[in-house]
């Protein structure tokens, strides 16, 4: 099965093989394996060590990025989110849950958000600390300009929260040239290509220690993570981990590194996402985001006008086929999601496109 899905996304049989094994997540050899994967990420992050640490947390991406929220905005402080799109929408619930005060800027979902779009928001409300965005917007396809918005906020003295779950790796962000950036997050199971299980912050470690305290919760407090690794060690863990899955993720760290790394996969997944996008237009269908505004992780398609056309049926009917792809959608208008993440060539999209044409065919046919 090839899965077009923006995560867990499809992984290699190396990723896969490193999971068949007992781990005991105190063992000395394993130690070094997590602590050598929380310097790796440093680097990936372009962060500079000894200012900034990695700091793992068990789950999937919304617990590391409730916990971000929670160790980096004071609660009752003001936190501004640009809102435009589905992960923007659950980023505001994570802290508006957790008691932090959400100042909504609603943006379309169609183009990323610049600088420009953010500034006068903040202008407006001196009392916004902190904004919390999403870098690559997964629920359509858009790239919010988080280099520039960044660079707009140190300039202003402002602080910056990025999820970066389904960009990082791919979209540099590189750390060491953000200072205004407390931290950022991702997981395992994304553009590294591993398997799914542990989320990870990258964060400074001045800010990380001046927040201690005000997370409101001891399993999801970044600080006390980094705490806990100065005390036991960078090797040591505070409550049980996915051990197969970090075991996992440093053969994933090891595949990106010999593909190349940042540029590789960026272009690996720019070509998987360019020939899905003239690959649709070629089949008759209407993408979602125009071309200029379309990034290289995930590619959503309007839905066929066409009233026979059931999205369900049409998800089953491609599996049938051996491609798999979301079975919802999360823009305002239907549509189709279709990944370019994960261990899948451009070879494999091209014969993706064509399970999509026969499958489409195959659906409106028999509604007929
Ligand atoms: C995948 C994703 C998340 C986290 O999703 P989980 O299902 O909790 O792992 C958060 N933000 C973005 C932008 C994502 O793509």
């Amino acid at each position: 099965m090839l899965l077009l899905i923006p995560g867990p996304v499809q992984t290699r049989p190396e990723v896969k093989a490193a999971m068949a094994q007992d781990i005991a997540p105190w063992d000395r050899d394993f130690q070094a394996v997590y602590a050598r994967i929380r310097d790796r990420i440093v680097g990936v992050a372009g962060g500079t060590p000894g200012v900034h640490a990695t700091l793992p947390l068990q789950g999937a991406g919304h617990f590391v990025s409730e916990a971000a929220l929670r160790t980096f905005v004071a609660p009752g402080a003001k936190v501004l989110i640009p809102m435009n799109g589905a992960y923007a929408q659950r980023m505001a619930r994570l802290a508006r849950e957790a008691g932090r005060v959400v100042v909504e800027l609603k943006l379309p979902d169609t183009r990323g958000a610049t600088a420009a779009d953010i500034m006068p928001a903040l202008e407006a409300d001196p009392a916004i600390g902190t904004v919390a965005m999403v870098f690559n917007e997964t629920g359509s396809g858009i790239v919010n300009d988080a280099n520039g918005i960044g660079r707009a906020l140190h300039a202003a003295g402002k602080r910056l929260v990025l999820d970066a779950v389904s960009a990082f790796g791919v979209l540099p962000f590189p750390l060491a040239e953000h200072p205004e950036c407390d931290v950022l997050v991702f997981t395992s199971g994304k553009c590294l290509e591993g398997m799914p299980g542990i989320g990870f912050a990258v964060a400074r470690i001045d800010r990380a220690e001046a927040c201690a305290g005000q997370a409101g919760s001891w399993s999801l407090d970044l600080s006390d993570v980094l705490a806990h690794a100065k005390r036991s060690g960078w090797g040591s863990i505070r409550f049980t981990p996915p051990v197969q899955a970090i075991a996992a993720f440093d053969v994933a760290l090891d595949l990106y590194e010999a593909e190349g790394g940042q540029p590789a996969r960026r272009a690996r997944y720019q070509a998987n996402a360019d020939i899905l996008y003239d690959g649709i237009v070629g089949l008759g269908l209407t993408p979602y985001l125009a071309r200029e505004h379309q990034g290289p992780v995930i590619v959503t398609v309007h839905q066929p006008a066409d009233p026979r056309f059931d999205l369900m049926t049409f998800v089953d009917a491609l599996k049938r086929r051996g491609v798999l792809i979301s079975n919802f959608y999360n823009t305002a208008a239907p549509t189709m999601r279709i990944g370019a993440i994960g261990a899948i060539t451009p070879d494999d999209m091209r014969r993706a496109v064509a399970a999509i044409g026969t499958a489409l065919d195959d659906v409106l046919a028999k509604a007929a």
